[in-house]
Formats: structure tokens, C-alpha cells, sequence
């Protein structure tokens, strides 16, 4: 796998365990507020619990304390009338009551001791012997508690042990009495509630026995009857002795949203009277009321801990997200050219390896799961030039354009790359071989046939394609794309605009030329190279006007090496500002023995800008004391193209110092008139392509023609290059040109057929024939 796509991998990843992160967190958050609110229920649950219970319990202490309540005022009374003197007075055991006594020790005592409202003293018939309210008698007011009364003594005299259990019922003269051991009789007595004058009221009913003297007992004592009404005052005293606040009396039982604890109030013949409510403990409200502040704080602290917790998620989220994104994002831009958008070099090697199937350990056998796959690489001829010549933003947009073009022809089973500025590789996975590489070729060169409309300008553009395929020339993505490279190259060497298929041979015309450049070297060094003059000549009477200074490599294996394929070797390897140099040099220490002979001499762009060409310049003229006047500098229209600052001031400084500047190769490239104009240029060269072409091509001539004529209106002289026939010479001389420069005349000459030749008046003598 591939740095990138590991890269890639990796921040999936890291994608995926921001997901895991977020499940994670989301689980926790909701775990813990589960428990929040089970706790926060349990809670409550408890003080709810808490409150019922000692509500319950109020409630059973409240009802248990009535009872004390009516006890301890039957108690009270039980002592006054428990007692031998209070039997003799008014127990009803003889005569009449003495109803003074009555007064003072019932009325005033009773009133008095146990706080009674009301007191009667009635007959075991419940018949009113006398009544008090306060210590002032009131015996009316006894009338409406009578029924009552009776049914309470009825029930009395029942028989039935009240107060500790009877021993034994012993005679008396009216009826039977109950008797403790010993046989001391029992209080008969009772109490509880009842209904009276339209609010509850304790009443209590005792009978009066003998302490001491149990024999006074012979018939049924009298009664006692005592009432108090159900007060604010005892109503305090039941909520002072339970502890219980704002205890009170309600005819109907309290409902539920008040809140207040209740208990019933029966009656004596137990049916209910009301109900007694108050102001209950709450236990556990009052725990919560506690805690409260203490939940609330926890609670703040869930919250917080939550936001906090959740803003921190989110921020760490947001990080890996972006951190992910901006991976993605350089991983794109790390695949894809920014332009165009198109995969870049990295990427197409990826996918043509991942076409390759390479990288799968697993070495496919000869013919078996081999990968079909066409790589066609193509560049645009002379792309620099035009981008540098008509501006970077058209540049961008051709570009745009070509892509398109491609796209729109090949559709998206072909993959198109980017590999630099204006070279594109195209593959065509699950095919191969010959027919359908020429296809591709064909199909692609097509895409150049028109010319693009660039900001409403029409520029023709070509370009150079070479094709190899996977798996005749090579199984790997490397190896494919060097071979496709390699078709390219002699692509353009054969004139560009065309496509090549990959053949082995290439492979090994590349290792001859990297020989070369290796030779090259050598020969530089030990100066094996030598420089040969070509006569240019004037039409009109055949004298010699100047020489064109032109370089040999004789190899002592490979025999002569022309200019044209080492050159171009010199260039690629950067050996052209050593090897212009030396050639600069050789030809100003040949001009000595040239008289005043003009001689030219080819300058290569690449010479041209290189940093020290002009320092190298002047100390070279200086060295060689030559008169830069006798020299003229054939440049090319490449040079020009390149519009630097630099090349403007190089051309102007070159003029400056005397040299005359020629166009050379005019006719091939772009050979925009334009540059005639804005440059000041002794002569044009016109190419020997162009020469050769004129025989048969009538707007050659024409063209000829015109040239020939702008270069008189612009004082420039212009050279035919290459004239080989008569017919060709005849042509050039028709259009106007005045030099000539060809086989028809001369060859290349050495220097010192050059001395030879301008020592003699006989010229003609020593041309050469064709
Ligand atoms: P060029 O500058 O166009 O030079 C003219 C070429 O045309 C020379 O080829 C010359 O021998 C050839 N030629 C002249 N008349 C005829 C003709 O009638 N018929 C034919 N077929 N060819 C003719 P050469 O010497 O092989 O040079 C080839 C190219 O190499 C030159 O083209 C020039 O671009 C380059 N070159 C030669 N010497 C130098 C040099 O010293 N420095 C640089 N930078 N380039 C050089
Ligand atoms: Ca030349
Ligand atoms: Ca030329």
C-alpha cells in the first residue's frame, strides 16, 4: 500500500473513532443520567416512605392519645370520687343528696381540677340531680345531653368490668356491682366523644364508691357526668402532648392537597363526629428540604459536567473532523494537480500500479492474470513558448480546453493525468498491442486537429505522444511510463505533432544517447571536437559574403557525429554553455586567419541564458582582442518566444557591444513576423525546410516573397538556407534573396580550406560541386 493511501486509511480511522468516540460518550451520558434520576427517584421514593410512615404513626399516636385524653380526665375525677365522704354526700346510698356539699366538691372542685365545661351529678337512671357549667349551677343545660347520658350509664350497668377486671359481681340492693380482691368495688365508669350543642365534646361518666368504708356500697351509686367541649385549649394541649402543631377540628377530613395529617373522631357509640387534623412531621420533606440544596449542587454539577463534557466532545470532534478534512483535502492536493484538477504524477503512478496489479506479493506467472493496460503520454509542442509568448491565463486556459477535449473524446474508461505542465498521461486499462495503440494515438493527435479559440484569439496547438503498453513493454508502472517517455522523445524528434508507439529499439537509442552525452563530455575535454565554416554567398555574383561557423565531432569509433544529434544530446545533459563556449572561442581564435572575413556563428538558447554567457563574452573578446563587428549571433525563434527581461537585455547588450543578430531557422516554429518587427536583426535565415519546399509549394513562394520584402523595409537581409538546385536557387533569387547559403555553393569548410580559399582570387575554383 502506498504512503498516501495509508495516509488515507489512517484518518478514515480517525473518522471512525470520532463515530466511536461520539457512541461512547452518548452510552456514558445516558448511563449516567439513568442513574441520576434512579438515584434522584430512589430519593424520593425513601422520603415519601418516611413521610407515610410517620404520618401513619402520627396518625396511631394522636387516636392513642384521645384515649389517654379521656382517661386522664376520668382519672382526675376518679380521685374526688373514689371516696367514702363523697358516697355518704351524694352517692344516692340514703336519703336525699346533700347538695351544698355537691356544689363546693363537685361543682367548684370538678370545674376546677379537670377543667370541665359542664358537670351533673345523675341518678344510676340518669336522672339530673344537679348540674354546673363552671362552678354556677346549670341544671337546664342538662336537658339535651340526657339521652345520651342514659345510654352511656345503660351501657355501665351492664355489667362489664371498665376499668380493672372484676373479681366478682357482688349483690347490692338494686342490683349487682363488680368487685375487686379483697372486695373493694370498682369504679364503674366511661368516656369518650359525643355531639353537643353542635361541636365535639369529651364526655365522661363515673360512678362514686367508697374508698374505705366498702360497705357504704349497698345500692347503686349516683353519677357523675362530666363534659368538656373539644376547645382550642385542648386541642393544644393534644398537639403540645404528641408535638404535633396547629392541631384542629374539622367536621369533614382535610383532603389530600392540604397537605395536613388527619385522624377520624369517633364518638362514644363510635360514629364519626370529625376529624381531628394538623400540620404533619414530614420527615421526609423535610430530608429533601436538607438535601435540596446539596441535590441541586450535585445536580448543577451533572450539568455542568454535561455542557462541559459535551462542549469538549465537540470541540475535540470538530478538531479530528477538521484535522480529517484538511487531510483529505492535502491528500487530494497531494494526488491532484490544483489547476486542473486532473491526478498528478503520485496518482497516476497509483493507479497504474493499482492497474498494474502490482504490490499484491503475489508475482502473477508469465500469461497468467496479466494486466492489459495502454499508456499513451503526450506533451504540446512548444507550450512554453506559447504560454510565455501570449500570457500564463491563456496558457491556463488552453490547457483547460485540451482537457476538456480529451475528456469529452475518451470518456471515463480512460484515466487522464496530469505529470507536469503541459504533459498528460492517458491510460486505457484491459487493453494493448499495436492496433489499438494506434488507435489511441490517432484519436488523440485528432483532438489537435483544430485549432482552440483562446480569449477570442485562434491558436493552433499540436502535440507530441508516445504510447507503450503494459505487459509487452514492461509489467510495472514505472517501467511503462519510461518506455511511453522514450516513444515521446523520438516522437518529437521525428518533427513533433505525431505519436509514437514504444518499440524496443527506442530503449536502446536511449542508452545510446546517454553514451553520447558521456562521449560528449570526453570529447569536450579533450578537445576532440572542431568547428567547419559554410560560405554564404551573394546571389548576384557569387562571392563569398560571410561564413556560418558550424561544429564537428569526428569519433574515432563512430565516425562523424553531426550537430544535430549532438546538440540537442548537449542541451538536455546541460553541456551547452561548456560546449558554446568552446566554440565561441575556437571560432575568434580561427576569425585571426580569416582576414576580415564576417563569420556567424550559432548561439543555443540554452548558452544564451545561462548566468556568466556575457561576462564569459567579454573576457573571451577581450582575450581574443576580436572585433565583435565581424560576428554575427544566429539565434532562434525560441530565444525570442521567452520574452524575458533577461533575453531583452542579453539581445540589447549583445547589439550594444557591436555583434549583429541573425533569426535563424525562419519558416519552421512560429515565425511570427511580429518579432521582425520589435527586434533589430541583421538577417533572416530561412529554413532549409522551407527552401526544399518551395519547388513544389507555390505559397512558399509567395510567402518567400513577402518575407523577403518586410525584411528590405526593415534593413534586414535575408539568407536562404539549404539551396541545393539550381531551381531552388533560382526560386530564392525570383523572391527577392540576395544570400544564399547551400550544398549549390559550398559545403562546410575547414579552416583551413577557409584560409586557402580567401588567399585566392579564384573562388569558383574551389566550390564544390553538387
Ligand atoms: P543551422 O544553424 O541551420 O545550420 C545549417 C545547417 O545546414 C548545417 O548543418 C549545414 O551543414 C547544413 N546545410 C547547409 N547547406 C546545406 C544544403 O545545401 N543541404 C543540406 N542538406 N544541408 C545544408 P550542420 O552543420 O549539421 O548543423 C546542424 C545544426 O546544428 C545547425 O543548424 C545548428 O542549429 C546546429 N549547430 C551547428 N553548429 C553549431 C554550433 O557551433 N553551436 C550551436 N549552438 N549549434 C550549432
Ligand atoms: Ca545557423
Ligand atoms: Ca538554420
Amino acid at each position: 500500500m502506498g504512503f498516501a493511501n495509508r495516509l488515507a486509511e489512517r484518518f478514515r480511522g480517525w473518522i471512525r473513532a470520532g463515530a466511536g468516540l461520539k457512541r461512547l460518550v452518548l452510552v456514558t451520558f445516558v448511563a449516567l443520567l439513568s442513574f441520576s434520576v434512579m438515584l434522584a427517584g430512589g430519593f424520593f421514593q425513601a422520603t415519601r416512605a418516611a413521610d407515610d410512615a410517620t404520618r401513619a404513626n402520627e396518625r396511631q399516636l394522636v387516636s392513642n392519645h384521645l384515649g389517654i385524653v379521656v382517661h386522664a380526665m376520668l382519672a382526675t375525677e376518679a380521685v374526688q370520687l373514689t371516696w367514702d365522704e363523697a358516697v355518704r354526700s351524694v352517692g344516692g346510698q340514703a336519703g336525699s343528696p346533700d347538695l351544698k356539699w355537691a356544689d363546693t366538691n363537685l361543682g367548684q372542685f370538678l370545674a376546677h381540677v379537670a377543667k370541665t365545661d359542664a358537670i351533673y351529678l345523675v341518678t344510676p337512671r340518669g336522672d339530673l340531680l344537679r348540674g354546673w357549667q363552671g362552678d354556677r349551677q346549670a341544671d337546664a343545660s342538662y336537658a339535651p345531653l340526657a339521652p345520651a347520658v342514659r345510654r352511656i350509664i345503660a351501657n355501665l350497668s351492664l355489667n362489664r368490668s371498665l376499668n380493672e377486671p372484676a373479681r366478682e359481681f357482688r349483690p347490692l340492693q338494686d342490683g349487682t356491682w363488680p368487685y375487686a380482691a379483697a372486695g373493694r368495688p370498682l369504679t364503674r365508669w366511661a368516656g369518650g366523644f359525643i355531639w353537643y350543642e353542635g361541636r365535639p365534646a369529651l364526655i365522661t361518666v363515673i360512678s362514686i364508691i367508697p374508698d374505705v368504708n366498702y360497705g357504704l356500697l349497698r345500692r347503686t351509686p349516683n353519677h357523675v357526668v362530666s363534659l368538656r367541649f373539644v376547645d382550642a385549649g385542648m386541642l393544644e394541649e393534644i398537639g403540645g402532648a404528641v408535638l404535633l402543631g396547629d392541631v384542629r377540628f374539622t367536621p369533614m377530613q382535610p383532603d389530600a392537597s392540604s397537605d395536613r395529617n388527619s385522624s377520624e373522631l369517633r364518638g362514644i357509640d363510635g360514629r364519626p363526629l370529625g376529624w381531628l387534623s394538623w400540620r404533619p412531621h414530614a420527615v421526609g420533606s423535610q430530608v429533601l428540604r436538607r438535601t435540596a440544596p446539596l441535590l441541586g449542587a450535585y445536580l448543577l454539577f451533572f450539568v455542568g459536567v454535561l455542557v462541559v463534557g459535551t462542549l469538549m466532545i465537540r470541540q475535540a470532534l470538530r478538531v479530528a473532523r477538521e484535522m480529517a478534512a484538511r487531510e483529505a483535502q492535502a491528500h487530494h492536493h497531494a494526488l491532484h494537480d490544483p489547476m486542473l484538477g486532473l491526478p498528478n504524477r503520485a496518482h497516476v503512478m497509483q493507479r497504474l500500479r493499482a492497474l498494474l496489479q502490482e504490490d499484491t506479493g503475489t508475482p502473477a506467472r508469465p500469461g497468467e492474470g496479466e494486466q492489459e493496460v495502454l499508456l499513451a503520454y503526450f506533451d504540446l509542442d512548444h507550450f512554453k513558448a506559447i504560454n510565455e509568448s501570449i500570457g500564463h491565463h491563456v496558457g491556463d486556459d488552453l490547457l483547460a480546453q485540451i482537457v476538456a477535449r480529451v475528456r469529452e473524446r475518451f470518456g471515463p474508461n480512460y484515466v487522464l493525468g496530469r505529470l507536469a505542465s503541459d504533459e498528460f498521461v492517458l491510460l486505457r486499462p484491459g487493453e494493448s498491442g499495436r492496433e489499438a495503440a494506434d488507435r489511441l494515438g490517432e484519436e488523440l493527435m485528432a483532438i489537435f486537429a483544430d485549432p482552440f479559440i483562446v480569449f477570442g484569439h485562434s491558436v493552433p496547438v499540436s502535440a507530441s505522444c508516445g504510447i507503450s503498453w503494459a505487459p509487452d513493454h514492461g509489467r510495472d508502472a514505472k517501467g511503462l511510463l519510461r518506455n511511453a517517455d522514450i516513444a515521446l522523445f523520438h516522437a518529437k524528434q521525428r518533427g513533433r505533432g505525431r505519436y509514437r508507439r514504444f518499440t524496443h529499439d527506442m530503449d536502446a537509442t536511449i542508452r545510446w544517447r546517454m553514451d553520447l552525452e558521456i562521449e560528449l563530455r570526453r570529447a569536450i575535454a579533450l578537445d576532440q571536437l572542431t568547428m567547419v565554416y559554410q560560405p554564404i554567398v551573394n546571389v548576384a555574383d557569387g562571392s563569398i559574403a560571410s561564413f556560418e561557423a558550424l561544429l564537428r565531432w569526428n569519433h574515432r569509433e563512430r565516425g562523424d557525429i553531426g550537430p544535430g544529434i549532438f546538440v540537442p544530446v548537449a542541451e538536455q545533459a546541460g553541456l551547452m554553455p561548456l560546449l558554446g563556449d568552446w566554440v565561441l572561442r575556437r571560432v575568434f581564435a580561427d576569425s585571426h586567419d580569416f582576414g576580415s572575413a564576417e563569420i556567424s556563428v550559432n548561439l543555443s538558447p540554452l548558452q544564451l541564458v545561462a548566468r556568466d554567457f556575457l561576462p564569459g563574452l567579454r573576457a573571451m573578446i577581450a582575450d581574443e582582442r576580436v572585433d565583435p563587428a565581424r560576428f554575427t549571433f544566429e539565434i532562434t525563434e525560441g530565444v525570442l518566444l521567452d520574452r524575458s527581461e533577461q533575453v531583452m537585455e542579453l539581445i540589447t547588450d549583445l547589439q550594444d557591444m557591436g555583434f549583429r543578430l541573425a533569426l535563424d531557422d525562419f519558416g519552421t516554429g512560429y515565425s511570427s513576423l511580429a518579432y521582425l518587427r520589435s527586434f533589430p536583426f541583421d538577417r533572416i535565415k530561412i529554413d532549409r525546410s522551407f527552401v526544399q519546399g518551395i519547388e513544389t509549394d507555390i505559397d512558399a513562394q509567395s510567402i518567400l516573397r513577402a518575407i523577403v520584402a518586410l525584411g528590405r523595409t526593415l534593413r534586414m537581409k535575408v539568407v536562404a538556407e539549404g539551396v541545393e538546385t539550381l531551381l531552388q536557387q533560382q526560386l530564392v533569387h525570383a523572391a527577392g534573396c540576395q544570400l544564399i547559403q547551400g550544398h549549390l555553393y559550398w559545403r562546410a569548410l575547414t579552416p583551413e580550406q577557409v584560409v586557402a580559399l580567401l588567399a585566392t582570387d579564384r573562388v569558383q575554383d574551389l566550390r564544390i560541386a553538387v
